[in-house]
């Protein structure tokens, strides 16, 4: 977690060599103390290494990627210098803001491409002349088919939230905008995970990369309560509208693990309580831009969303995470999570267990290695007789007993 500091450290980022313009940007954005993910990252990537970082969003990897490519670019020529290739749209957006507040000071113009927007718009900002290009690869593949990207001129790329991107199934597109990259290049990766896939991709683009793995030990955050609420299938909206009534989040979302679950959940909530939305892929970019605005100045306070558009949300003021849905992959978990608890502050979240989904709360455990504390909530206890289970406090039991084994089997 990255937390403010009024005074800079010895190590901070006066130690590393970067220019007057960068420091006064930093000054002016009021980061007074690198990350840990950024001081270990920048001064690899500013001597020219092909860099892996194993980092997640909330860690400070946009600026860890972004100071050195903005302190190595040349003046503006043909075509960018840089393109950094993002899973989704809507952080591709947060790339693009990032790096234009680290950029105050320079001549330097960075453009956002994604689908869902006219691609017209994208077309002349490019004729226009940029330095930077931050996209999702399938726009970034359209450019290259219409000829309306030069990317002859590129010197550094960021392949960032390495796994998702190959999770959704951009691999092909990746390796094809790689290969029409010139040589020699900086390639920087950035991922959360870094598994079997992510080594191939880098073993075969990248030369000779160095490794930087600041969450190895800690999958999930330390400023966050986590709960699991074990509850029938049926009474979970109610329990949802209790929590949501009970504890009135300053800011929350709601994981589900459908699109149109995440719909028909949003409509169901806006019948009791103001301020709901929901954002997924299925949605027209207008709408999921309209959305994010009114969730980052509060005027929607709880946001209903996938796992592919809500991991990659960053809104400082998010108090709550409820998993509505249990995530298939334990992984989503760390990273659903991970939308709380920001920036040092605090954050809750829960996790809504059906009585026969064990197996799947016990593999996200053994995942963050960690117990997650069990919350009994009055009126919604799982019911007796049930052929499931007995009782919840039975589960409970039975769930501890499995789980404390299968960490110690560890
Ligand atoms: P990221 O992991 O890139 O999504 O960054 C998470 C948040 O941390 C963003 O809101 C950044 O603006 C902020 N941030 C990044 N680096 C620093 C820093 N060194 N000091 C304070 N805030 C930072």
């Amino acid at each position: 977690m990255i937390r403010r500091i009024e005074e800079e450290a010895p190590n901070g980022f006066r130690s590393m060599d970067l220019s007057p313009t960068m420091l006064r940007a930093l000054k002016q954005v009021r980061y007074f103390q690198p990350s840990p993910i950024q001081a270990e990252f920048i001064p690899k990537a500013l001597d020219g290494l092909d860099v892996i970082g194993q980092a997640k969003t909330g860690t400070g990897k946009t600026a860890a990627f972004g100071i050195p490519i903005l302190e190595m670019l040349e003046p503006r020529g043909r075509g960018p210098q840089a393109i950094i290739l993002a899973p989704t749209r809507e952080l591709t957006q947060q790339i693009v803001v990032e790096l234009q507040k680290l950029a105050v000071g320079r001549d330097v113009v960075v453009c956002g491409t994604f689908g869902g927007e006219p691609i017209e718009r994208q077309i002349r900002t490019l004729q226009r002349g940029v330095d930077i290009i931050v996209g999702t690869p399938g726009r970034v593949i359209d450019h290259i088919e219409r000829r309306t990207l030069f990317l002859g001129e590129i010197v550094h790329v960021v392949l960032d939230e390495a796994d998702r991107m190959l999770d959704i199934g951009f691999r092909p597109d990746i390796e094809r905008i790689l290969r029409k990259l010139p040589e020699p290049r900086q390639t920087l990766l950035l991922s959360a995970t870094i598994s079997a896939d992510v080594r191939k991709l880098a073993h075969r683009y990248m030369y000779q990369p160095v490794e930087v793995n600041l969450s190895r030990d800690e999958p999930s955050v330390e400023t966050i309560q986590q709960f699991c609420v074990t509850v029938e299938p049926d009474r979970k909206m109610d329990l949802l509208i209790h929590l949501l009534k009970r504890d009135r989040p300053r800011q929350c979302i709601v994981f589900t693990r459908t699109k149109r679950g995440a719909d028909r959940l949003a409509d169901r909530l806006r019948r009791t309580i103001p301020g709901v939305a929901a954002i997924h892929g299925d949605l027209p970019q207008t709408t999921r831009d309209r959305v994010m605005r009114g969730f980052r100045s509060g005027e929607v306070s709880i946001l209903v969303a996938t796992d592919v558009v809500g991991r990659g949300i960053d809104v400082e003021n998010i108090s709550h995470v409820i998993n509505y849905d249990i995530p298939d992959d334990p992984e989503n978990y760390v990273h659903r999570i991970g939308r709380t608890g920001r920036m040092g502050k605090d954050g809750i979240a829960y996790l809504f267990v059906c009585p026969d989904q064990g197996d799947p709360l016990t593999s996200i455990e053994n995942l963050t290695n960690k117990l997650i504390t069990p919350l009994q909530v009055a009126g919604f206890e799982v019911r007796r007789g049930s052929i499931m289970q007995p009782s919840a406090r039975e589960l409970y039991n039975n769930t501890d007993a499995r789980r404390t084994a299968a960490l110690a089997a560890r």
